[in-house]
């Protein structure tokens, strides 16, 4: 099972694919999640990354190639995995298909998360992550029961740098140029699931889960 979460940032991919990964049992690949490890790590690649994120910007593509090519192999993505964050362009997509076309693998479903602008902007104003476990909050929809202190791991929970006001805008700007097209590369291969990314957090999982089963039942019965 290999399929992708595809949205613009604030539409809740993160959130779901945390989810998914306890259902499914596969492997979340969040390229944020990455890059911002090896920012912390003070890595070379995290370096290089920081220069783009802090402004909103992709990161280059022979970089972020690289990152989810080597991260593919690796065993616990055997039984399937959940791209999260990627691809971004459509020359990252085109790449991807390579490199699963050359294990003899496909992307069965590119899940694409429709959200409106305001509640986008609405949602990321007030966002929080842990700084450990990645878990997801909110001001004002979704606090920690202590405050500051994720209710899950016990981890520090902080706003994102890149989800201040000015850098969420150039972030949703970014989405609309680059990313959108990736929309239509999967439209043109019959693997794009376009769900209603707004309502509550359950509701939106059983509707991926329904995106995805159909395909992996449309799979199996062939
Ligand atoms: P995210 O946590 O997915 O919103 O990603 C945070 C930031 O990391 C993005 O705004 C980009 O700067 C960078 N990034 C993450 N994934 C990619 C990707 N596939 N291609 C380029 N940049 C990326």
């Amino acid at each position: 099972m290999i399929f992708a979460l595809f949205g613009p940032p604030g539409s809740g991919k993160g959130t779901q694919a945390k989810s998914l990964v306890k259902t499914l049992g596969i492997p979340q690949l969040s390229t944020g999640d990455m890059l911002r490890e090896a920012i912390k790590a003070g890595s070379k690649l995290g370096l290089e990354a920081k220069e783009f994120m802090t402004k909103g910007q992709l990161v280059p593509d022979s970089i972020m190639i690289g990152l989810i090519e080597s991260r593919i192999q690796q065993p616990d993505c055997a039984m399937g995995f959940m791209l999260d964050g990627f691809p971004r362009t459509v020359a990252q997509a085109e790449a991807l298909d390579g490199m699963l076309e050359a294990q003899g693998l496909q992307l069965t479903d590119v899940v694409s998360f429709i959200v409106n602008r305001p509640e986008l902007i609405n949602r990321l104003a007030g966002r929080m992550v842990c700084s450990s476990c990645g878990a997801s909050y909110h001001e004002n929809f979704k606090q920690p029961k202590q405050a500051g202190v994720c209710d899950i791991c016990g981890g520090a929970v902080v706003k994102r740098d890149d989800d201040k006001a000015e850098v969420v805008k150039a972030r949703l700007e970014t989405f609309l140029e680059a990313t959108k097209p990736v929309e239509d590369h999967y439209r043109a291969q019959g693997r794009l699931r376009e769900i209603n990314a707004e309502g509550s957090e359950q509701e939106v999982f059983l509707r991926i889960m329904q995106a995805v089963r159909r395909s992996a039942q449309g799979v199996k019965s062939h």
